[in-house]
């Protein structure tokens, strides 16, 4: 293959995030990439940068609903409506997904039949599924010819252990599809890809965002992680509860349907609460940005040094964990906006975890950009390594134009 210029189109609730990537022989260059942010506002942002980080468009448009965010995208991936950004014609185009559901496994072409299958299972990632079913209905509709590939979140971690994907609840619910599938899958697959020929034995990545979540991996495989059926569960995050008792959720729902009539009505509201007023904001009653609690915590806040607490709390008993469902750990790496970027996040999370093998350098753990924040002779490696999804996605799109057998339903 020369040369294969690649779309890829990666959205969240609020967002919808693309790059253009040049693909040929081994190489991967990126061109440009941009970003349509607050969706359902009146003032959202919209930006292009080119391949060396230069702002070839910075604007402010009202973006009340996804249809004129993508719309936005569209002209620019067009060319005209911002004579500063020149696309080369699309060879190929990739979709982030976070979950296929228990049908869609692989990663693979896009066809109108497929998508229909996902959407039945846009209750297993409500704020993300939605808007990314949307972008790919309109990607096949307005650039026709060009071969759509989803890349699916889910797909490393179809490799987890049966106990650890099965839920424990009875076998009809089961049988609809509710097990774990975990997320952030591109990003631990995309630290796998880096850490290549040299993939330790037994790896834990904690991929520390907005949205926290942490893996343990096997030679190279997903072998235990901490979401669930959705990105709620497992660890506490910027605005969801994580792993929670489910008698909690009960009482907040039995108290919602004193004032909701529905049952639907009353179990968005709950999701509201258990996804985005819960977590970091919900204890801090502050925000979920961990850059606003650090500032809090200086100026002596005790709720947010409360929630900030509970978070690297609940990172370092998962660690915990995996090391011994693992039998011990070669690396931990620490990757996502905390995790490549909040130092006292780091050196709290691995305090007190020399008898697991993990010994901090605190000064490495300072310099920004450090690759190696490990003390000399710790017997793990601790790594702090970007992640590189939009890679991954490209990787996998490549992969499949060449073979698109690859890709098959189960
Ligand atoms: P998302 O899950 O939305 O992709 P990111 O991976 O960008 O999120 O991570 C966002 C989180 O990273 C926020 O809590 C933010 O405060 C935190 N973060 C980003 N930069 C820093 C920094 N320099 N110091 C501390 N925290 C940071």
């Amino acid at each position: 293959m020369h040369s294969l210029p690649v779309l890829v189109l990666n959205s969240g609730s609020s967002s919808i995030k693309f790059a253009v990537y040049e693909a040929g022989d081994g190489a991967r260059t990126q061109l440009l990439e941009g970003t349509a942010d607050g969706i359902g506002t009146d003032q959202g942002q919209f930006w292009i940068k080119d391949a060396v980080g230069k702002k070839l468009t910075d604007e402010t448009p009202a973006l009340p609903t996804r249809a004129e965010a993508f719309a936005l995208v569209e002209q620019a991936l067009r060319g005209g409506a911002f004579p500063a950004v020149e696309v080369p014609e699309l060879g190929a185009i990739g979709h982030r997904m976070v979950s296929g559901g228990p049908t869609v496994v692989e990663n693979q072409r896009i066809t109108p039949e497929l998508i229909d299958e996902m959407e039945k299972y846009t209750a297993f990632a409500p704020l993300h599924t939605p808007i990314a079913i949307y972008i790919m209905r309109e990607a096949l509709r307005l650039f026709p010819g060009v071969p759509n590939f989803v890349c699916l979140d889910s797909y490393f971690h179809r490799t987890i252990a049966p106990m650890a994907a099965r839920m424990p609840i009875p076998e009809e619910y089961a049988a609809m599809g509710v097990r774990r599938y975990g997320a952030h899958g591109l990003s631990y697959e995309s630290i796998v890809h880096q850490l290549q020929p040299r993939v330790p034995e037994r790896l834990i990545v904690a991929h520390l965002g907005n949205g926290a979540s942490i893996s343990a991996i096997w030679r190279g495989a997903s072998v235990d992680t901490s979401m669930g059926l959705t990105p709620t569960g497992g660890l506490i995050s910027g605005t969801r509860t994580g792993d929670i008792d489910p008698g909690v959720l009960l009482f907040i729902l039995r108290k919602i349907g004193e004032q909701k009539t529905g049952t639907a009505e009353a179990a968005n509201e709950l999701e509201r609460v258990a996804a985005k007023r819960a977590g970091l904001l919900g204890v801090s009653g502050l925000s979920n940005d961990m850059r606003d609690l650090r500032q809090a915590i200086k100026a002596g806040d005790k709720e947010a040094r409360l929630a900030v607490d509970q978070f690297t709390w609940t990172v370092k008993k998962w660690i915990g964990a995996f090391v011994a469902e693992l039998g011990g750990v070669d690396m931990l790496v620490f990757t996502g906006g905390i995790g490549e970027n909040d130092i006292d996040s780091r050196a709290e999370i691995c305090a007190g975890l020399d008898a697991l093998g993990i010994v901090l350098d605190a000064e490495r753990n300072k310099v920004r950009g450090a690759a190696v924040i490990s003390a000399e002779g710790s017997p793990a490696e601790v790594r702090v390594i970007p992640p590189a999804e939009e890679l991954m996605i490209v990787n996998h799109v490549v992969r499949l134009m060449g073979s698109e057998a690859v890709g098959s339903r189960q």
